[in-house]
């Protein structure tokens, strides 16, 4: 036991006098971080002990009376949590592919440490190493992405939102956009269509309803003012029944004959055909590309599987406008990111995204190999003396892609009878808070683990945290 610095220095007589008399002294608390292995700088420790004493002290000044033990505990508890790092690995046992909370799509190894070696490398960002002479920020996806989808120019911002943003701000502004009531959407986390269009300062013209629009409803709201047509992907959502909406080539014929543009804002931005995964068709960019889109706007995180990242891909001339305008340098993406992008664009180019990139192994994996797999860490768990059994369940896409679509999965079950006083939550918390942090779901009164969203690689780790922590108590 280390020595109890913070033990109490006055009687409780002193504390029903005085209620700060429960505060411990900013040396014991300094003492006591350094006993339980803060490796914080003295400056900061201090401060932190300090921050988290005016917290105490502010509640006390308010009337209430905490336990001195208490005080002791959070204070240090607070002051401790400042070396943990929050972004710490996961497994994701959801059985949802792109899951915005736990950070959408993982990275392959490869993207990984293109990304890694360019944070802690200077790389020639901005320079023709030929020449020596200023350029070439992003050139490498350019040409990538003209060789995988036939976009004239690419340019590659911070988000998806971004691109809209920015597309719109430079070929827009001060214009009209015409929009389908269909289409006005949100697509999650503030990011709504509208509000987006008048942030860009052009004006939306909606047109059509909420369940059919033709191509005769842009014609008739066409006029000397429009400056483009938006199509915007309802990604998270599906409409079913009474629906119409015009094609992609009749939009392009459209616009083109009316001597406007067609911006399309695809969000997940598949680069290939998702029917043969057993899904629904997500419309693709090269479709778009083929089809005449001015200018198209996708995710790099989405079903393309990489970095953080928003790319604008379509005609040479908008883009390179794009590019232009001065919000491009506010929203542009960073070093790690291109770096990533241009690796995860490589797999596609090599035809072996679906081996490499993590969401695309996680979609193409067979329900066979999930069930043998979730065998073997059932039978971990038996041997253990841990009751869970295999499965069978849905994956979903997520991350404001394919709305609605599942994936045939298998999933590793753990009863309630299995878990120590039937307390599923405590164990969910405590297998989220483990390392590695574990999530499953908790669905009809057990546990569940979805094998399609863990990697096989993971599976040992998977095993050895369920092991180690499903059958405790507390
Ligand atoms: C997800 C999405 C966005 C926003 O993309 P971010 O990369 O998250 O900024 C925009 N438009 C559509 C259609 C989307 O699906």
């Amino acid at each position: 036991m280390p020595p109890d610095h913070t033990a109490p220095a006055s009687s409780a007589e002193g504390e029903r006098r005085n209620p700060f008399a429960v505060l411990p002294s900013v040396t014991a608390l300094v003492a006591a971080a350094r006993d339980a292995g803060s490796s914080l700088a003295e400056p900061t420790l201090t401060a932190a002990v300090q921050h988290a004493l005016a917290i105490e002290r502010a509640a006390i000044a308010v009337g209430q009376h905490p336990m001195r033990a208490d005080v002791s505990t959070r204070t240090l508890a607070a002051v401790l949590n400042l070396e943990h790092l929050r972004l710490s690995p996961l497994l994701n046992a959801t059985g949802v592919v792109i899951h915005t909370n736990l950070g959408r799509a993982p990275v392959s190894d490869e993207t990984a440490e293109a990304m890694a070696r360019a944070a802690a490398n200077p790389v020639p960002l901005e320079l023709e190493p030929e020449t020596n002479e200023r350029g070439g920020r992003g050139r490498d996806i350019a040409a990538l992405m003209q060789a995988l989808t036939g976009a004239e120019a690419t340019l590659v911002v911070n988000n998806c939102a971004a691109a809209v943003l920015l597309t719109l701000s430079t070929l827009a502004a001060g214009r009209g956009v015409i929009v389908s009531r269909g289409e006005a959407v949100e697509i999650g986390g503030g990011f709504r269509i509208p509000d987006v269009l008048r942030q860009s300062g052009a004006t939306l013209v909606e047109v059509g309803t909420t369940n059919r629009t033709y191509a005769h409803d842009y014609a008739e709201a066409t006029d000397e003012r429009t400056a483009a047509y938006l199509k915007a992907h309802p990604s998270n959502f599906r409409m079913v029944g009474f629906t119409h909406a015009p094609t992609l080539a009749e939009l392009v014929d459209l616009a083109h004959a009316r001597g406007v543009l067609l911006l399309e804002d695809l969000g997940s931005g598949a680069l290939f055909d998702t029917r043969p995964f057993g899904l629904a068709p997500e419309p693709t960019l090269p479709e778009s590309i083929a089809a005449g889109v001015d200018v198209a706007t996708i995710s790099g995180d989405k079903l393309l599987g990489g970095p953080q990242a928003g790319i604008i891909a379509g005609r040479a001339e908008w883009v390179a406008r794009i590019a232009r305008h001065p919000l491009a340098r506010a929203v542009r993406a960073d070093k790690t990111s291109l770096a990533g992008l241009a690796a995860t664009l490589r797999h596609y180019a090599r035809g072996e995204a679906v081996e490499k990139i993590p969401i695309w192994r996680a979609i193409a994996a067979r329900p066979e190999d999930l069930r043998g797999r979730v065998e073997q860490i059932v039978a971990d768990l038996t041997a253990a003396g841990i009751n869970a059994h295999p499965v069978v369940t849905a994956s979903t896409i997520g991350g404001g892609s394919l709305p609605g679509e599942t994936l045939p999965s298998w999933a590793i079950a753990v009863d309630a009878e299995a878990i120590p006083g039937r307390n599923l939550e405590a164990t969910a918390r405590r297998l989220r808070l483990g390392t590695p942090g574990v999530y499953g779901r908790i669905e009809r009164d057990r546990l569940l683990f979805d094998l399609r969203t863990v990697l096989p690689e993971d599976d040992e780790r998977l095993s050895n945290t369920l092991r180690g922590a499903v059958g405790l108590t507390g």
